[in-house]
């Protein structure tokens, strides 16, 4: 047992106070130590892998919501979409087209975040500012069995603070500025576009102060990852 994982949840809850939603990111994580924050009231969790999503959603407590962090390969949305609360790593279109596919063929709304590239390293996916642009600009939603509730982003792996907050910064801006268009599609789906998910164990609290909703905090929580 890790008595650290409740006083850890504890603690983060009351710095985060009530307006931002803590996401335990519980990937490679055994069952006990999920069960663990589940008894100590959390249920909000974070997963990267769909083999490891779908097996913990099934053998865990069924009003967890699980939220999809990972890159999405389209070939797994059919094994998730029926499991997932939310998806935060919605980084191209074809990924928005599958799970449009795969969500009306059990007649369910997927709640997305749409991922944008704002670090400096290519290897982290996304969008750019300007295909979300285009997005909002367009006629229409065209994937009416996804909901688009915010962004999603992750800052540059650097010990340059500045950098770091300039890149929540851009992200925030970004989701403000679309929001005009996006929140009529929310809306028509009873959810609303008032979600920025960024902030990790290591950039979470800058990421605050920039206007995140939601924190992904993995190794701060359940201790670092093999
Ligand atoms: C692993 C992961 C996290 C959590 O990272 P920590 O540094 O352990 O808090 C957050 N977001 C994404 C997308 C991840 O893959």
């Amino acid at each position: 047992m890790n008595a650290s994982i409740e006083s850890q949840l504890a603690s983060f809850r009351e710095q985060l106070g009530e307006g931002v939603t803590l996401v335990a990111v519980s990937k490679t994580k055994p069952d006990e130590a999920l069960q663990e924050a589940y008894d100590a009231g959390q249920r909000d969790f974070g997963e990267n892998r769909v083999q490891e999503l779908v097996g913990k959603a099934e053998r865990l407590p069924r009003d967890i919501r699980w939220h999809m962090i990972g890159h999405v390969q389209t070939n797994k949305v059919k094994e998730f979409v029926a499991h997932v609360h939310l998806v935060h790593g919605v980084d191209r279109l074809k990924v928005l087209s599958t799970l449009e596919k795969e969500a009306a063929k059990i007649n369910r709304v997927v709640r997305v975040l749409l991922q944008v590239h704002v670090a400096e390293e290519s290897t982290k996916f996304g969008f750019d500012a300007s295909e979300i642009r285009a997005l909002a600009k367009a006629d229409r939603w065209p994937y009416p069995h996804v909901c688009p509730c915010g962004l999603m982003g992750m800052a540059t792996f650097t010990d340059d603070e500045r950098q770091v907050r300039d890149e929540f910064a851009q992200l925030a801006a970004l989701h403000r500025e679309v929001a005009s268009a996006m929140q009529p599609v929310a809306e028509a789906h009873g959810e609303a576009w008032n979600t920025l998910s960024m902030g990790m164990s290591g950039d979470w609290q800058i990421a605050v102060e920039e206007g995140s909703t939601m924190v992904r905090i993995g190794s701060a929580i359940f201790g670092s990852r093999p």
